[in-house]
């Protein structure tokens, strides 16, 4: 046998194994092109096919504030950046453009903002019972760290879903990062978050500096260890006015092997194609969707704010005005021989009671 034969070898007997470890992803996790990628791909998407079917799930994102209290290295958002224009929506254009995003038809709404107090607990409290209140959508919450008390009132409120990302699995990284942040306060609160009863999301940044293979490897197995509901792997992408600024961006190919790997390793679980991969690759969706990923997040955040939310830049190159974007996404899937989703897309866990 040639040494390519013994590779290929290797690389299926990884695949067939019910039970991947750290070294079998950190191998996965290096294939190339020439070297097995394909059979990866492949068996992230009949794991893909068995687990979640044909269903693309599309998740209305709404970016109500680009306030942020925190300080993160990498985020265009960050308080030091004091070159940034900075907006709140009002309950009313939040009201507004959530009716848009039912009236498209999509099942669910996720609020997202930077790390913004002035939104106090009562404000998103009365912000997510109207929306519940008029619209049969299940609501996921993206606020960053904030209080049990606000989470436990948001729940009642009707929050389901709560995506907060771990970032990395590496404290010391964790720590540089975020400066005056720690990991385990992140996992404190992804733990609060879920004996809450909410679906939980995490998920890292790939590609940012210092970070290793076996970072990654770790960032797939802390998703595993959490249980989570839905787990996002995305592409860090230098934004100007940050420490951040001159690093390079993520390879967007180590993405996909990411979100492959995970399919497998984590199997019924939601995973994205985030906006950031598809600003650094043209055809994201299309790819991503064909080796693993099974959620689509379309951003309704009405101008001018939409200009504004810039966490990395040319966020909106990809994003036309939502119309336009659904009717692309839709036919997209379709070309795929995929479904967009017609439920609210919960939680693929069996021991889930879907609320
Ligand atoms: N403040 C909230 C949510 C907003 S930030 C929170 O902290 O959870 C949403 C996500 O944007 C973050 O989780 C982070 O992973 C991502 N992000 C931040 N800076 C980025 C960059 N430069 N490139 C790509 N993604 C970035």
């Amino acid at each position: 046998m040639f040494i390519s034969d013994y590779f290929m070898n290797a690389v299926t007997s990884i695949l067939n194994k019910n039970y991947l470890n750290k070294d079998d992803i950190i191998f996965l996790l290096k294939l190339n092109e020439e070297k097995g990628i394909g059979k990866l791909f492949c068996k992230a998407d009949q794991i893909r096919q068995k687990y979640c079917g044909n269903d693309v799930h599309l998740r209305g994102i709404i970016e109500l504030s680009n306030y942020c209290e925190q300080d993160c290295l990498y985020c265009g958002l960050r308080r030091g950046n004091k070159s940034l224009k900075r907006y709140r929506m009002s309950k009313n254009e939040i009201l507004d453009t959530a009716r848009r995003i039912y009236d498209a038809g999509l099942k669910t709404i996720v609020l997202q903002s930077g790390e913004d107090s002035w939104f106090s607990k009562a404000d998103l409290s009365e912000i997510i019972s109207s929306i519940k209140n008029e619209m049969d959508v299940a609501i996921t919450l993206s606020l960053g760290e904030r209080t049990a008390d606000e989470y436990e009132e948001w729940r009642k409120a009707g929050a389901d879903r709560y995506l907060l990302k771990h970032e990395t699995a590496n404290p010391r990284l964790y720590s540089m990062y975020h400066q005056r942040q720690k990991l385990t306060d992140r996992i404190k609160n992804l733990l609060q978050l879920k004996s809450l009863g909410y679906q939980v999301g995490s998920g890292n940044l790939i590609g940012l500096p210092h970070q290793t293979t076996e970072d990654i490897a770790d960032d797939i197995l802390i998703c595993k260890e959490l249980n989570v509901d839905m787990a996002s792997f995305s592409p860090f992408i230098p934004s100007p006015n940050t420490p951040y600024e001159n690093k390079n961006a993520a390879d967007p190919h180590l993405v996909f092997k990411t979100i492959a790997v995970t399919r497998i390793v984590l199997k019924d679980v939601h995973l994205p194609v985030t906006t950031a991969l598809s600003t650094l690759y043209p055809s994201a969706r299309e790819k991503a969707l064909k080796v693993g990923a099974n959620v689509i997040m379309p951003n309704f955040t009405p101008e001018p704010y939409r200009n504004y939310y810039l966490i990395y830049p040319n966020k909106n190159r990809i994003e036309s005005v939502p119309d336009e974007m659904i009717s692309s996404v839709k036919k997209l899937v379709n070309s795929l021989g995929r479904n967009i989703g017609v439920t609210r897309g919960d939680s693929l866990k069996q021991n889930r009671i879907s609320v």
